[in-house]
């Protein structure tokens, strides 16, 4: 209302103005301008950074977040920056059915105008705890990849980047293991339930008899929450943009799984079975990209 109300005075004063006064003679604090360099309107609001949210036989509006221009258009019509009275129009030209203006407002509307206030981002607190199981340890070595190293390892390196992005976004962590130990399953899924776990991730990676098979799977248990299957698919999301190849959230009844009360997902990282895919599994720059997914999943998850 208050806006109308504005263009409306507005538009009254440019029209009388122009009916009322010579070309040359601006109003009290407007300037002549007086270039024989023209912009198109159009033109004229891509160099200001504006946009034309207004455009009549009489006059035009560009604006952005910070700023309102109005123009009028025709010889002798005001140009008005925020309701203030910045300059007289000077020569319009008219080609091609566009409106031309003098060159010259580019920098005299610029030099007055606003600078918009930046956004405002809050930073999202997250809160909650994560309980990270790198799978298998100890006398359990689980997979053993065509390159000799074993699942155990991996597991535990990429649990440990994962655990230490999750920390720096102010989580509270919790690793079933910390080191080559072996560990029973169902203590696992004991530890995310003493904490009360908003989430247990279990990290894991595949081996199967085909050496071409490739990718990363996502596990929930075949009676999965809503919450499980909604963390399991931001976390799959995420991690699809490493490139890995992604087989989707698949169910299974893996006993991390079954007997963890909170949301509960297992990744297989990829296959180290498959040549390419043991070698990038191993490398630590490769395993920092994943980490980074999966804690940003995890984040996306919880925020
Ligand atoms: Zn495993």
């Amino acid at each position: 209302m208050r806006n109308q109300l504005g263009l409306t005075i507005l538009m009254i004063a440019g029209a009388a103005i122009a009916g009322c006064q010579p070309s040359a003679a601006g109003p009290p604090g407007g300037q002549l301008i007086s270039d024989k360099q023209t912009v198109s309107i159009y033109e004229l609001a891509g160099l200001l950074g504006l946009r034309v949210s207004e455009s009549t036989s009489t006059h035009v509006t560009l604006k952005n977040s910070a700023n309102t221009v109005m123009i009028f258009t025709f010889t002798g019509g005001q140009v008005y920056l925020n309701t203030k009275s910045l300059a007289t129009v000077g020569r319009i030209g008219r080609s091609g059915g566009k409106i031309h203006v003098s060159k010259a407002l580019v920098s005299q509307i610029r030099s007055a105008m606003q600078t918009a206030p930046p956004a405002i981002v809050r930073p999202r607190s997250l809160s909650g705890c994560v309980v990270v199981d790198a799978g298998h340890g100890g006398r359990d070595p689980g997979a053993t990849s065509c390159l000799g190293f074993y699942e155990k390892t991996v597991n535990l390196q990429v649990a440990r980047k994962v655990a230490s992005l999750l920390r720096q976004k102010g989580l509270k962590v919790v690793m079933t293991r910390d080191n080559d130990t072996f560990i029973e399953l169902q203590e696992r899924a004991a530890i995310a339930n003493r904490y009360s776990a908003d989430l247990f991730v279990s990290i894991h990676a595949d081996s199967f008899a085909s050496s071409s098979r490739r990718g990363f799977t996502m596990y929930v248990a075949r009676s999965a929450s809503w919450s499980s299957r909604r963390a399991a698919n931001a976390i799959a999301r995420s991690m699809a943009k490493t490139g890995l190849n992604s087989w989707g959230t698949r169910k299974a009844d893996f006993r991390v799984l079954v007997h963890t009360r909170g949301p509960a997902v297992l990744i297989e990282l990829g296959y180290l079975s498959n040549y390419t895919e043991a070698r990038l599994l191993r490398d630590s720059s490769f395993q920092n990209r994943l980490a980074q997914a999966i804690a940003n999943g995890i984040t996306e998850f919880l925020g």
